[in-house]
């Protein structure tokens, strides 16, 4: 019999129990040990829902409090010395490293945060240094899989492999990933040694690296890991996981490698089949074939699904098959039963975790069944496939009648600075920030209050006028240069920019984890894309009227706002962000028309859905992406400057296409990851304004205004002072209002002390 499999499940608890707990235990309101019991109980009611739903193998070790890397990087002894010398235990050293501490042990920086592979899903970067020596130093997967097994459920512990911990890592003192060959394989021997031990007989070692582009000495480095780590003789038997993509730099290699079993990813693996019918597949070896979207809430097609186990079928034996879902779960949200709001015609097009894990089962049984033609749930599945989505055909005929002309502003660059100089005329080195100022526990009442209709929309507005007010007097006192309205209107960039166009769809409860306790909710494109109305006019104008500083108008762009939302799958990602583009587009005249003469269009997430190998970015991406972007601004005029911001990704490689976006200046995170940006920035000759922030917003830290200096100096080394901005690397909105207050005016301060040496 076929066998189902998941290999990861969201963490943070379906009302995001998770979150909160940790929240409180950051303020002192929770013990370690409560934390720690609820987190065990949460653990054991989704091991419970899996094994009741029939799943075969289930996951564990997939939960963590913050980061699955950063408890990979405890566990294998990747401490560096700051945080050792803290004296913590291991909750508290990896909260340290993952927020960075201030306090009465200590002073210490967060470590740096990437973005995982082409999810919005953060993971902490190990750094590797002269002092780091890898060993088996954590029990965290051991005691959860021993947990489960008394509970009588047998998990497969998952662990993210070698390979892919030191590809993600970073390097300090020349070291380099071969320099820790042995000392890992040593580690992960032990690691096997002690599941073998506890009597455990799976064990998925996940390497999402593998899907990259890889590069000769790649391959040999995984080989020679491998080997090694084969060479320990126990009966545990090792499934090794792939996902994100197809692995076709190294299936030939791999499939030689003696794993007993394979994870392949075919949602996003476009050569996954392909590769199986060139190379073939080792009879013995346990094939998983993740068919269920991981990343993706639309429901399974189970006529395509079925189609493809049926062509594994002929390159492997049935029973070695184990239908799996395509990566974690994690990136989806608990379940679609917590839409009690949504329409029936709407809710029964989604599957979420829960419902994923109802579809592999469905798939298994009828997989096995073989007589699908007369399977009812298989023959619902079809007629809802065939069910269309929601076309506007006014809005197609406009994507489809763009010209070149449409994505080109005028007059150029240069020409354009020099009128936005005189007419904005701003100091050297001008301060602001990215947008949003603390959402604070009131702000947050007013939006759940009128929701609940407790409060008029009226007063809620009057509220939020005062708040914007408020922010208004509090940025003029910091003495910053250009100033924002403070976003305290909108609960997330991308959610309140869906819910004010047509073609969006919302849950009440789909969060998923993006970093930390830190989770977002996506809306679904649902159907096409309009405006139908004026989204942030009043607001910003209304900011503007009380300051002769300009306001920046803050919006959010089409790169953000797709790769933010969980798409459609029936049209392309061009076709969608052009529809994006427009809407936003009209945005951006009305509010120039109203007199903002800055506008801000937020990328945060552009890089994020950038193919993961080199091949594809063109085609696949920055073809339409980027020209989505120019299109949102290319009608204003010369004297309206544009921004953007980007956060949490290395663009390094993608320098000119960012330049290519034609912004007249942009904001960037920068401050945790040393100013390898600026450099690259330099290098290549980067034209457009920068503000490479100076400080890191994720941490509650409080930078002093001395080092916020010395990094500016830094930067100017790099930077023309012309060029220059000064800024924090993202939004206020998830900080405290104190420390945001101090950290602010530590950094004008920094900014006044540097700009009077240059004078
Ligand atoms: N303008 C947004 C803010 O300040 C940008 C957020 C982001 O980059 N993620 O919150
Ligand atoms: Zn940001």
């Amino acid at each position: 019999m076929t066998k189902t499999l998941v290999t990861g499940y969201p963490r943070v608890g379906s009302e995001r129990e998770l979150k909160f707990w940790t929240e409180d235990y950051f303020r002192g309101n929770l013990t370690a040990d409560e934390l720690q019991k609820n987190a065990a109980q949460l653990r054991l009611e989704q091991w419970k829902r899996q094994q009741r739903q029939g799943i075969d193998f289930i996951p564990s070790n997939d939960f963590s409090f913050y980061d699955g890397v950063l408890d990979t990087a405890y566990l294998l002894g990747a401490v560096p010395q700051r945080y050792r010398e803290l004296g913590f235990n291991e909750l508290d050293t990896c909260f340290a490293m993952a927020r960075g501490y201030q306090g009465k042990s200590g002073d210490v920086k967060a470590l740096s945060m990437r973005k995982w592979f082409n999810t919005n899903y953060h993971y902490m970067v190990p750094q590797l240094d002269e002092k780091t020596q890898l060993r088996l130093s954590g029990s965290k997967p051991f005691e959860h899989y021993s947990q489960a097994l008394a509970e009588g459920i047998h998990t497969v512990p998952v662990i993210l492999g070698p390979f892919t911990f030191l590809k993600l890592a970073q390097y300090k003192a020349n070291r380099q990933p071969h320099d820790f060959a042995d000392e890992i394989t040593s580690a992960y021997k032990d690691i096997l040694e002690r599941f073998d031990k506890l009597g455990c007989e799976w064990i998925q070692i996940d390497e999402p690296s593998l899907v990259t582009d890889l590069t000769k000495q790649d391959i040999a480095l995984f080989v020679k890991l491998y080997q090694k780590i084969h060479s320990f003789k126990g009966n545990v038997k090792l499934r090794l996981q792939t996902y994100f993509g197809d692995i076709r730099d190294i299936f030939k290699e791999l499939i030689n490698l003696g794993f007993d079993g394979i994870g392949l990813d075919f949602v996003e693996g476009r050569q996954s089949l392909e590769l199986i019918e060139k190379h073939g597949f080792p009879k013995q070896t346990v094939l998983a074939a993740g068919i269920v979207n991981g990343k993706n809430i639309w429901h399974n097609d189970y006529k395509q699904s079925l189609e493809l186990l049926g062509r594994l079928s002929s390159y492997t034996d049935k029973k070695n098959i184990v239908i799996s879902t395509s990566c974690s779960l994690l990136h989806v949200p608990y379940t679609i039963e917590n839409e009690t709001e949504m329409q029936q015609i709407q809710k029964r097009r989604f599957a979420f975790a829960h419902e994923k894990l109802q579809e592999l089962c469905d798939l298994q049984r009828i997989f096995d069944e073989g007589d699908f033609y007369k399977d009812s749930v298989y023959i619902q599945n079809t007629v809802l496939m065939r069910e269309k989505l929601g076309t506007d055909e006014e809005i197609r005929k406009k994507t489809s009648a763009l010209i070149q002309n449409d994505f080109v502003r005028e007059p150029a660059f240069a020409k354009r600075a020099k009128i936005q100089k005189q007419a904005l005329e701003l100091p050297l080195l001008p301060t602001t920030t990215i947008g949003s100022f603390p959402q604070t526990r009131e702000v947050k009442a007013w939006r759940s209050a009128l929701k609940k209709g407790e409060i008029s929309k009226q007063a809620y507005e009057q509220k939020l006028r005062s708040k914007t007010a408020s922010c208004i007097d509090e940025q003029e006192r910091l003495g910053l240069d250009v100033l924002v309205h403070g976003e305290y209107e909108r609960n997330d960039m991308v959610e309140y920019f869906g819910e004010r166009l047509d073609g969006f769809l919302f849950t009440r409860k789909g969060w998923v984890q993006s970093y930390g306790t830190r989770c977002v909710k996506p809306p679904v494109i649902w159907s096409d894309i309009r405006r139908t109305a004026p989204i942030t006019i009043d607001i910003i104008t209304y900011a503007q009227s009380l300051t002769q500083k300009p306001v920046k108008g803050m919006l959010t762009g089409p790169a953000t706002i797709l790769n933010w939302s969980f798409p459609r799958e029936d049209i392309s990602g061009r076709e969608m962000a052009f529809q994006i583009a427009l809407a936003i587009r009209e945005e951006v005249l009305e509010l120039e028309k109203a007199g903002i003469r800055i506008i801000q269009i937020d990328e945060a997430a552009l890089k994020e859905k950038l193919p993961l190998r080199r091949s594809d970015w063109y085609s696949d991406y920055l073809s339409w992406v980027i020209p989505a972007f120019r299109l949102v601004h290319s009608g204003v005029k010369p004297e309206t400057q544009i921004h953007t911001h980007m956060c949490y990704s290395e663009f390094e490689d993608i320098i000119e296409d960012i330049e290519d976006m034609d912004a007249d200046v942009i904001t960037f995170e920068a401050a945790r990851s040393d100013l390898c940006i600026v450099d690259a920035l330099k290098k290549a000759n980067f034209k457009t304004q920068v503000g490479p922030g100076v400080y890191d917003i994720h941490s509650p830290r409080v930078p002093s205004k001395k080092e916020i200096e010395e990094l500016i100096t830094k930067m100017l080394k790099r930077i023309d002072k012309k060029k220059l901005w000064v800024n924090p690397d993202c939004g206020l909105k998830t900080r405290g209002e104190k420390e945001v207050m101090q950290s602010l005016q530590n950094m004008v301060d920094a900014a006044q002390s540097v700009r009077e040496t240059l004078r």
